[in-house]
């Protein structure tokens, strides 16, 4: 069994990084563990596509990160620290209403001041979060397996008007979904548990912030931020999988596209790649699945078809990522904020727009401003069937009425990505398909996932969810010597 590998990990996007340079770290020379890393495309990322042409610098799948500590700890260790960039927290997000870019309400103040809320609405909304809320209920609830979807949750609890002008943009924003088919409990998880520790929202999050576990202690190495503030780094978030990669060299291989796996009778998995120089095979104690979901069901559907079925059943709308560049002289204002959402039923099409130059200032020659837009979604399935050139129309003509001068130029493209399947929909039955996987699982021993579709899309998920499973597999390894 020397030539076995203590751990495969098939996947070098953050999720499958993250874990590798847990597992890398967590060795020590006394007892090194054996680990190897396969990626099926060309380059290391995934989702992270970090562009530079001209002057511009663009990401065309996640914009920034929330700086969770556990991916401020891994930009650290791989020695980034001095090539981390936050915009700055102030900055406000939009919502664009009834033809008008209205702030966000961040604080109680604001909200009361906000003009994106009637003045019934806030009454609601302030009602629902004392604790004034009628019992989930009714025909289609139980039709649904008594789980609430997030349109009927933040209804009840917030109102209408907070559900549509704030709430449904936001789930727009994270996860190009459709409220009315995701599920409250698997996307919003933390605010249902607040509503479920009784007595409404408010009380909620005062009974939760009392039971939270005390906070890490404070590492001088690390920077301190602020919450709201949102990271990335000068050269493009590419930087970090490019910094893992270099980390773990020649554990990492690229353009090994994994086909098929195998268990044997020595508790081990075969795992059969097709790369450049033709079938490659290697055997390993444990292997670690960080693809996609729908690629993830492929591989085990021989070994294990209930989970199979389980991951086959989650759902990837397509949504386009446009990068457009406009001198500034064809902008309305000066941008200054994150972005805006777009309510859907405002006759706007895109789903909101990142003021990306706005937000981190190097990122476009000197006159230029960029805008990152984002079109399609659970809600929009038609998109997938536009060309690029026509995708660019829809999102150019959806600016034009936003944030642009009347006769404003056409745009310089810097990218239309089209995501055929962009992120995994958390919708109703998410958390019993996982249960199915967890339990389906119990008969693979050594095989774990690793991915965003559990628990979690945003890249500090991702990165907290590698070490979580860094330490499962060292300890599963550990209990077979
Ligand atoms: C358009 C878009 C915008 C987003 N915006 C943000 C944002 O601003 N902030 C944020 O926090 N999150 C954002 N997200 C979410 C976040 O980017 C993802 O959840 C995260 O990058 C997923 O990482 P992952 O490693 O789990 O999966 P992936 O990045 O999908 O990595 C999986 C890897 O597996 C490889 N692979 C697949 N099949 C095989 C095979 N058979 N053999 C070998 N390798 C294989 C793939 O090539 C890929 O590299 C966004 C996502 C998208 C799509």
């Amino acid at each position: 069994m020397t030539n076995v590998l203590d751990t495969l990990i098939v996947g070098a996007g953050i999720s499958g990084l993250s874990l590798a340079h847990a597992l890398h770290r967590q060795a020590t020379s006394a007892s090194p563990l054996k680990i190897l890393v396969t990626e099926g495309q060309g380059r290391v990322g995934g989702n992270i596509t970090t562009s530079t042409a001209g002057g511009f610098l663009w990401e065309e799948g996640p914009n920034s990160f929330s700086p969770t500590a556990e991916l401020m700890k891994l930009a650290v260790d791989v020695g980034l620290k001095q090539e981390l960039i936050f915009a700055d927290r102030k900055l406000p997000r939009y919502v664009y209403w009834q033809g008008k870019l209205q702030p966000v309400p961040m604080t109680p103040p604001a909200m009361i001041q906000s003009k994106l809320l009637s003045f019934p609405g806030k009454l609601r909304a302030l009602f629902g979060a004392l604790g004034f809320v009628g019992p989930a209920m009714g025909d289609r609830l139980s039709q649904q397996g008594g789980e609430e979807t997030v349109s009927q949750f933040f209804r009840r609890h917030l109102g209408t008007e907070v559900m549509q002008r704030l709430v449904e943009p936001f789930v727009s924003g994270v996860y190009a979904g459709d409220p009315q088919q995701l599920s409250a409990a698997a996307a919003f998880g933390r605010v249902t548990k607040m509503a479920d520790a009784g007595g409404g929202l408010v009380a909620g999050a005062l009974l939760s912030a009392k039971k939270r576990p005390q906070k890490m202690p404070v590492d001088a190495n690390i920077p301190q931020t602020k919450p709201g503030e949102l990271g990335s780094f000068k050269q493009g978030l590419k930087a970090l999988p490019e910094a893992i990669a270099s980390e773990l060299a020649d554990r990492l291989k690229l353009n090994w596209h994994l086909t098929r796996l195998q268990p044997t009778e020595n508790k081990t998995y075969i795992a059969e790649f097709s790369t450049p120089d033709g079938q490659k095979q290697v055997e390993a104690r444990t292997v670690v699945l960080t693809t996609p979901a729908y690629v993830t069901a492929e591989l085990l559907e021989p070994l294990q078809p209930e989970v199979s079925s389980a991951l086959q059943a989650l759902t990837y709308p397509t949504v386009a990522s446009v990068v457009l560049a406009y001198p500034l002289s064809d902008v309305k204002g000066k941008l200054e904020g994150f972005g805006n959402l777009i309510p859907r039923g405002q006759g706007i099409r895109t789903l909101g727009t990142i003021w990306t130059s706005s937000l981190f200032p190097d990122r476009a020659p000197a006159g230029w401003q960029t805008l990152t837009s984002y079109i399609g979604g659970a809600t929009d399935s038609e998109i997938g069937n536009l060309d690029p050139e026509q995708i660019v129309r829809e999102v150019h003509r959806d600016l034009s009425r936003i944030l642009l001068k009347p006769d404003a130029a056409q745009p310089k493209v810097l990218t239309v990505h089209l995501w055929k399947r962009a992120i995994p929909q958390y919708n109703l039955g998410h958390l019993q398909r996982l249960q199915q996987i967890e339990k389906g699982l119990e008969s693979l021993p050594g095989m774990y996932l690793c991915s965003n579709y559990l628990g979690g899309v945003a890249l500090g998920d991702c990165v907290r969810r590698g070490f979580e499973r860094a330490i499962e597999v060292s300890e599963y390894l550990q209990n077979q010597q």
